[in-house]
Order: structure tokens, then sequence, then C-alpha cells
């Protein structure tokens, strides 16, 4: 039996995500700034063998599920032999964010390496669209990701959509369509006021007004530790979810951690990162007292204004 890590809220901690990287082969323009550039003086991302011997202590501590996340986590190009590692070590769900734009041929490696499901971003169906709000992105690589990913077993299959409002709206009943013959899930984030989306264009757009406008929607039973509210269409074979991260509806039973690129711990999406446990495992510094100490700080919620100010984009912090 594996030991519980708890936060001073006496939330059970047992998902970590983790940035392998802040570069992005896209700059969505809610995300990641035109000429983004790491900051300079900035440091290397962490090696496989940094990320491996991190995890390693995580798991011991009670991490059960994985999220690899960036920037863009298809580009690391150690990606598989980071798999295959977090695998060895015994964690239960490893699982992956990613934009799709290099998963066609990347899909069955990363099944075969361990990884067990992705999730895909995608914002609109329309190519036209896709190429303006990604500042560059084919649609046709990304639809052709999905299709790999069903093929390649990394299912059950989530599509995250941020709500844009003025840009993607008119498009939910259509992303809702896709859960009509397949068991995927499409779930429907709101815009968070952070980062690049402080200085966009969107209109913030609220997964209630989705709600109240498709009574006909069924109200399922929530993932445990998910945040998504889980609803289904009548005699549709997949699920359509809700993540209303403003509201804080999660916070009372979030049991995330998250590990920058460069190895800080975060202890919230929307709070600065806290100890440097890359620096520690340099130093040869006894991580698990170090992780126990960091965790009873934990936030009991969000301050989204917060984040506002730390200057972050989301292509760092990871999403
Ligand atoms: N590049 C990968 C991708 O796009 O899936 C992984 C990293 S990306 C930062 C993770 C998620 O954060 C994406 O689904 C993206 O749409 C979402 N995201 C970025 N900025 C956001 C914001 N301001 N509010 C809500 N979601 C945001
Ligand atoms: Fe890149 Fe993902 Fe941010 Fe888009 S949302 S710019 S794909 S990190």
């Amino acid at each position: 039996m594996k030991a519980d890590l708890l936060d001073g809220q006496g939330r059970r901690l047992d998902y970590l995500r983790i940035s392998l990287t802040c570069a992005c082969n896209l700059r969505c323009t809610y995300c990641m700034p035109m000429g983004w550039q790491p900051s300079q003086g900035e440091e290397s991302p962490m090696t496989c063998e940094e990320i491996l011997a991190l995890a390693r202590v995580f798991h011991e501590l009670g991490i059960r599920k994985i999220r690899l996340t960036g920037g863009e986590p298809l580009l690391r190009g150690d990606l598989l032999p980071i798999v295959r590692g977090l695998k060895d070590l015994g964690i239960e769900e490893l699982a992956l964010t990613t934009n799709g734009l290099l998963l066609k041929d990347l899909a069955q490696p990363l099944k075969d390496a361990g990884l067990d499901r992705v999730n895909v971003s995608l914002d609109t169906l329309d190519p036209v669209k896709y190429l303006s709000i990604t500042r560059g992105g084919a649609l046709s690589k990304v639809l052709e990701g999905l299709e790999a990913a069903k093929r390649s077993g990394l299912t059950p299959l989530k599509i995250n959509t941020v709500l844009l409002g003025g840009f993607n709206e008119i498009e939910v009943d259509a992303l809702m369509e896709l859960t009509h013959h397949e068991a995927l899930s499409v779930r429907f984030i709101e815009l968070m006021p952070m980062g690049e989306a402080l200085h966009g264009i969107f209109r913030f757009y609220s997964a209630q007004t989705i709600l109240n406008e498709h009574p006909e929607l069924q109200p399922l039973p929530q993932e445990r530790g998910g945040v998504a509210s889980l609803y289904r269409l009548p005699g549709y074979k997949g699920t359509i979810g809700f993540i209303d991260p403003i509201s804080c509806s999660f916070c009372d039973t979030c049991s995330r951690l998250r590990l920058s690129a460069t190895g800080k711990l975060r202890l919230c999406l929307h709070h600065e990162t806290g100890v440097d446990l890359r620096l520690a495992l340099r130093q040869g510094r006894d991580l698990k007292p170090l992780i126990l100490e960091a965790v009873k700080h934990k936030p009991k919620r969000h301050q989204l204004e917060e984040a506002s100010h730390s200057g972050a984009t989301m292509n760092e912090i990871g999403g």
C-alpha cells in the first residue's frame, strides 16, 4: 500500500503534472506571445534522468498519476525514454496533453513506450480559423494525430477546447457532435485571465451559457479527482465536459501538483513556483522532507488575480 501525500488542508495529492519544455511549435494567441523566447539566463529544461529521479520520489510519496505537458511535450527528442522510464517506475496512469501536430507518427511509439492516453487541444474545426488562432498550424495534421491516437489505443481520448467568445461559440454544437458516434470526450474550458489571454481580444464565454442553451445535456457522475462536470447528449456515445476554473469549484478536492520544465514545484496553477527540486537533487539533498514541508502550504483556493500579475504565460506554466 502506497503512502498518502497530504497537504495542509488534508487533501490527498496523487496527481503530478510535469512540464517537459516551455517551447512550442505553435503560438496560440491566448497562450503564447508571437516572439516568445526563453527569459535571459533561463535554465535548460530538466534532463530525462532528472525527471525520472524526481518522479521516483513523488511516486514513493504517493503520486499515482502523471501528466506530461508543456509548451509542446512532443517536441522533446527524448520523449520516448521519459515515458518508458516513468511507466517503469510503476506510475498507474500516464497521460499527456498535446496540440496534436506531431502525434500522427508518435502515437504508436508512445503507446508502446507505456503512455496510457492523450488529451488533444483543439479550439476550432475550421482550418482557416485554426491557422489564425495558432498562428500557422495545420488542422489536417491534428485530425491525423487524433486518428492515430485512436488507432494506437491512447484512449479514452479527450479533446480540450478553450471557450473563446467571438471565435468559437458558433462551433460548440459541431464540437459536441464529435461525441455522437465515438466514445471520446469533448471538454470545454473557460478562458483563464492570465498571461496572453489578458491582452487578447476574446470575450469570456461561460460553460453555464452552453448548459443553459442545451437543457437536453444529461449530467453524469464526476470522475474521481476530475475537474470537469460531465454530461452526455441522449443517445450519444461520448461525453461532454465543462471545466470552469474561475469558480473555484474544484479547489476543495484538488489533488494536483506541478513540476515546471526547470524543476520548480508549483503548488497551484495560479500561484508562483516554489521550491527548486532540481537544484536540491543536484545538491544531493533529501527530497522527501522538502516536498512534505512544501505541500503543507498548497493554497486552499486559487486567486486568479495573483497569477495575472505574475507575468507567466500558459506555455511556461503547463496548462
Ligand atoms: N501545447 C500543449 C497543448 O496545447 O495541448 C500543452 C500545453 S497547453 C499550455 C495546455 C492547455 O492549456 C491547452 O489546452 C491550452 O488550450 C490551454 N490554455 C492555454 N492558455 C489558456 C488560458 N488562458 N485559459 C484556459 N486554457 C488555456
Ligand atoms: Fe503551444 Fe499549447 Fe500554448 Fe498553443 S496552447 S501555444 S499549442 S503551449
